[in-house]
């Protein structure tokens, strides 16, 4: 999408001359997947891929939304009104969650604004549309009424949006992907501190192919709410004997030690995945450093693996996709990535394979599942900006 046919499409949708574009990108995640609610380590970036905002001012307190993605008319409501919409109007509680939280915070926004969005990523595709929209949102409000919130509090917001609004009892890595992203470079993020450091994908020979599922969302949230209180109840157990306060300060060692006080098979793999992502993660990032992409890839199948069996939340669909890449001529490492069930998943491929791979995989996928997947290259960007 460029810039001019995006302000065409507003100017035809509002009637009248925009003000400004914004864009936010999705993300992908390297390794640290269901880490991020534990208080473990994440390794996201920024993508290419990701949801453009075209914004005007308004002189009166509505906001009128329009979705280029969405089928229907301009959603409106009013600046104050915090109720959680339903339905056909679900989609907007992104944009409100961030506008009630910036509203709490700042009482200089008082007017309201004509907004277009159009996405060049799929939505419920595991690469965080949802967070792209509500960084938007808030970079948007941020620029537009000059307000002193910095990017990490805005993040802070989307997951609280995505907690409050939405009912998806998430972390906070998506949010903190879209928004502080850096070209070329992942984030090396701590959930449990928020301390973070970019490391440059440097893939050499290699590139990272997204890979998309197809799969319809179904009841991918409700899941996702039982696995993060599943950590939750057995990190009470544990913290009767350990002085912690997440999952993500134990080491493989200590929970082997201590994982009889969780007395249910269930939540000691929940957590065991917790902790062994958490330290593949430590690995992961260390090897990057070194520059020992071989072993970056071993532990990104690690992960899948661990995702499979502990975690559960693979499905035959990423299944295919990993366990079809894996196989691949000149393929360092494959897995699901995001919340999973469906949704997307990544390969680190050697650039002369790159076409090679996707019609292999393709079709195997087709082959399997019945439909096709679908394939993209993105590039690691800036987090969520004017453009
Ligand atoms: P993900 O963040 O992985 O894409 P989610 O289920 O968290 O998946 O978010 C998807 C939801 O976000 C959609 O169901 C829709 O409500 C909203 N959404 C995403 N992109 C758009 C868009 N372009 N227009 C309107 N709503 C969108
Ligand atoms: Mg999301």
């Amino acid at each position: 999408m460029n810039k001019e046919e995006l302000l065409k499409e507003y100017e035809k949708t509002f009637g009248e001359k925009a003000k400004d574009v914004f864009f936010s990108p999705g993300r992908i995640n390297v390794i640290g997947e269901h880490t991020d609610y534990n208080g473990g380590h994440v390794f996201p970036a920024a993508i290419s891929l990701g949801v453009y905002g075209v914004y005007g001012p308004r002189d009166d307190k509505k906001v009128r939304l329009f979705s280029g993605n969405v089928d229907g008319d301009i959603v409106e409501f009013d600046i104050d009104d915090t109720t959680v919409e339903k339905d056909d109007r679900f989609w907007t509680n992104y944009f409100k969650g961030m506008i009630t939280y910036l509203r709490e915070k700042y009482d200089n926004i008082d007017h309201g604004f004509n907004l277009y969005i159009k996405a060049n990523l799929p939505s419920g595709s595991g690469l965080s549309s949802s967070a792209a929209i509500e960084m938007l949102m808030g970079i948007i409000l941020k620029d537009e009424f000059n307000l002193d919130v910095d990017r990490i509090a805005l993040a802070k917001m989307g997951q609280r949006t995505e907690n409050e609004f939405v009912g998806l009892n998430s972390g906070i890595m998506d949010q903190f992907a879209c928004i502080m992203g850096k070209k070329d470079s992942a984030i090396f993020l701590d959930c449990n501190t928020l301390k973070y450091e970019y490391m440059p994908l440097a893939l050499g020979d290699y590139e990272i192919i997204i890979m998309a599922t197809n799969k319809e969302h179904t009841l991918a949230d409700s899941a996702y709410n039982n696995r993060v209180a599943e950590c939750g109840s057995a990190l009470k157990k544990l913290q009767k004997k350990l002085d912690i306060k997440s999952l993500g300060e134990l080491d493989n060692n200590t929970f082997d030690e201590y994982s009889y006080l969780i007395n249910n098979e269930t939540e000691i793999k929940r957590v065991r995945h917790a902790v062994s992502e958490n330290q593949r993660t430590l690995r992961a990032t260390k090897a990057m450093k070194d520059g020992d992409l071989a072993k970056l890839g071993r532990l990104i199948n690690a992960s899948h693996v661990s995702l499979h069996y502990d975690y559960e939340v693979t499905g035959k669909e990423l299944d295919t996709l990993a366990e079809t890449s894996w196989k691949q001529p000149g393929v360092l490492g494959a897995r699901m990535i995001g919340g999973g069930f469906g949704g997307s998943a990544i390969a680190i491929v050697k650039k002369s394979e790159a076409e090679n791979f996707k019609k292999n995989v393709g079709q195997v996928y087709r082959d399997t599942i019945g439909y096709d997947a679908s394939f993209y290259d993105a590039e690691i960007v800036d987090g969520t900006k004017r453009i």
